[in-house]
């Protein structure tokens, strides 16, 4: 169970609600990059909000629409979901320097529920999958925060002052559209 006091103070440093709205925003940044639709991306910056479903991080989350979509999307697209999902932690790790406790375990947990991976996976069961070391498709993954640096603090700011806490898919390709590095670029 997560309390207001321990969403405010889970980072002492920079508060909870902002490492969950850079988290979210890199997570619906690079959705709109990989042209990956979703409903809405939510954060609720009143911590008394109960925590969205679908998050490693309480306090916000995208919603994909179903579960059975989100999955559809990591098979179809292993490598470019995997960066999705750990866009959350490295946002956090590249704008604060630090990340919400389990905020990456979190999000990997999702990506690896969406391919009915569990238990047992090896470096090598990996490549296989991806064609690639996990630590390279991590290192793909901070390049992505920096191209997208200007669009996901973008959205951040939007998220804070948006009065429901939310925007749709289409608001934030505006926002990526709007700004100087919204293409994707690998
Ligand atoms: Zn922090």
């Amino acid at each position: 169970m997560v309390t207001p006091l321990w969403f405010e103070f889970a980072c002492p440093r920079h508060g909870g609600p902002a490492h969950v709205r850079i988290h979210e925003a890199a997570h619906a940044v690079l959705a709109v990059a990989f042209g990956f639709v979703f409903e809405n991306v939510v954060v609720h910056n009143d911590p008394e909000d109960r925590p969205a479903p679908g998050s490693g991080v309480y306090g916000g989350g995208v919603d994909y629409g179903t579960l059975d979509r989100r999955a559809r999307f990591s098979r179809d697209k292993p490598r470019d979901a995997l960066m999705m999902y750990c866009a959350g932690a490295s946002a956090e790790h590249h704008f604060f320097g630090d990340t919400l406790p389990e905020s990456f375990d979190g999000d990997l947990t999702a990506w690896k529920s969406d391919l009915g991976l569990f238990e047992g996976q090896t470096e090598e069961s990996y490549r296989e999958l991806i064609g690639e070391s996990q630590k390279d498709t991590l290192r793909a993954t901070f390049g992505l925060i920096v191209t997208h640096e200007s669009a996901i603090r973008a959205v951040a700011d939007t998220l804070k002052l948006a009065p429901s806490g939310a925007l749709t898919f289409d608001e934030v390709h505006s926002i990526v559209a709007a700004t100087p590095t919204g293409s994707i670029e690998r």
